[in-house]
């Protein structure tokens, strides 16, 4: 006998345990499995299965307790109903579910049914649960060990590709599969696409005659369209759009793009050719959009990207009435470089925001263009600045603005507006 084995036995063989083990065979609802018995002396002697505790204690029952009958009654275990006899089967439809999933890591979990947590209760009345391991751990370990084997893949407790779940309820096998996350950054070269979808206002997303019964405000969106061109590369079921802000539906988004991080869910395939897909979105989405530097990120990339308050660079094009000379322009420009801007929540963003002064500073502004009653000018300041509001006033909302710093008669607009650059991470 190796020496292992003879220490787990002496462990074991001790009065106390033996005494709880007989109590469990006299007292129990019928036959016990090798593992059920085994399972409520877990902490006792490491290194070996529950199985193999079991058979050493029952065998010692046997020889030294005089518990002959009672042990070799035949059936159905009374504690896990024969689950533990039935491994295989479980095994088999995990993998079956596994089957078109693409997967390095995994980990298993159990919902365990109603029938076998009250037998668990009963057989801890019966021995006390201080030595014991909660069925269901057993369970994941030991379907857990056999996928390894049949698979190759491991177990990862920390961050699993996917989760199989097996319900004992329904006697399925469900899979929560771990998103894929990917950085990139998108360039949007066409007005008018929001940055996700957005769902009718008047039905919520059930479709309606107010839009067409797209459920839907906007025909595409940037998360759509990028969606559009590499959920099926990922066998995925939909896409989800984290964006570094977001620009105004009416601005291009030019410059180095905006980065973002796009969230498969349900995917079956996890590693695709980040630069096949940043063609195919380029050639799908000609002239309107572009992605680059994709990248394969961990979920915490999320967050650092939904924080990131940095700077942001616009070119603006302004319409003015009257028309003001150029050195009028340059001199308030000149007054806006480095201003502290006080801005109310602008009106148009009322019904969704709250009411509430921000302070954010413009770092630069420069003169690009000018042609009388229209100039475009280049803009730097930090995130979250109304920028619309900050060339109009907003109605003395926003202070100071550019229409007030070009006399009070003047009146200016923005008529065009391009993020350059945003979300220096
Ligand atoms: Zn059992
Ligand atoms: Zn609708």
């Amino acid at each position: 006998m190796p020496s292992k084995e003879f220490r787990v036995a002496s462990e074991l063989e001790k009065t106390e345990v033996i005494e709880t083990a007989r109590k469990i065979v006299k007292e129990g609802l019928g036959p016990i499995c090798d593992n059920c018995i085994g399972r409520q002396f877990a902490k006792i002697s490491s290194g070996v299965s529950n199985a193999k505790r079991g058979q050493i204690l029952k065998e010692a029952l046997r020889t030294k307790w005089d518990l002959g009958e009672e042990i070799e009654l035949q059936g159905k275990c009374w504690v896990c109903n024969g689950l533990f006899e039935n491994l295989d089967e479980w095994v088999l439809k995990a993998l079956e579910a596994l089957e078109e999933y693409e997967f390095d890591s995994f980990l298993v979990g159990t919902k365990v049914s109603g029938m076998l947590l009250e037998n668990e209760e009963l057989i801890w009345e019966i021995a006390g649960a201080s030595y014991a391991e909660p069925l269901k751990a057993e369970l994941n370990r030991e379907i857990g060990k056999r996928i390894e084997r049949e698979t190759g893949k491991t177990v990862d407790f920390e961050r699993p590709d996917l989760v199989v779940l097996l319900d004992l309820w329904t006697e399925k096998v469900e899979l929560q599969v771990n998103s894929v996350f990917i950085y990139g950054r998108y360039r949007k070269f066409e007005r008018g696409i929001p940055q996700t979808r957005w769902l009718c206002r008047e039905c919520r997303g059930r479709g309606c005659e107010k839009c067409n019964y797209t459920g839907k405000m906007y025909q595409e969106s940037v998360e759509e369209l990028i969606s559009g061109s590499i959920l099926a590369e990922f066998k995925g079921e939909y896409m989800v759009l984290h964006g570094c802000g977001r620009e105004d539906i009416d601005a291009r988004m030019l410059g180095s793009g905006r980065p973002f991080v796009g969230e498969i869910k349900e995917r079956r395939r996890r590693k695709v050719d980040l630069r096949m897909l940043e063609d195919k979105v380029k050639e799908e989405n000609a002239g309107k959009l572009e992605v680059t530097g994709l990248q394969y990120v961990k979920r915490e990339m999320v967050a650092q990207i939904k924080n990131a308050k940095a700077d942001k660079t616009y070119r603006v094009g302004v319409g003015i009435k009257p028309n003001v000379p150029e050195k009028d322009l340059e001199n308030a420009l000149d007054k806006l470089t480095g201003a502290v801007i006080e801005q109310r929540t602008p009106t148009r963003v009322l019904h969704r925001r709250a009411d509430m002064v921000r302070r954010r500073k413009v770092h630069s502004a420069k003169l690009i263009s000018f042609d009388e009653s229209v100039f475009f000018m280049e803009i730097r300041c930090d995130g979250g600045l109304y920028i619309k509001e900050l060339v109009s006033g907003d109605g003395g909302r926003t202070k100071p603005n550019l229409s007030e710093l070009l006399g009070t008669e003047v009146e200016a607009e923005v008529k065009e507006l391009d993020v350059m650059d945003v979300c220096y991470i």
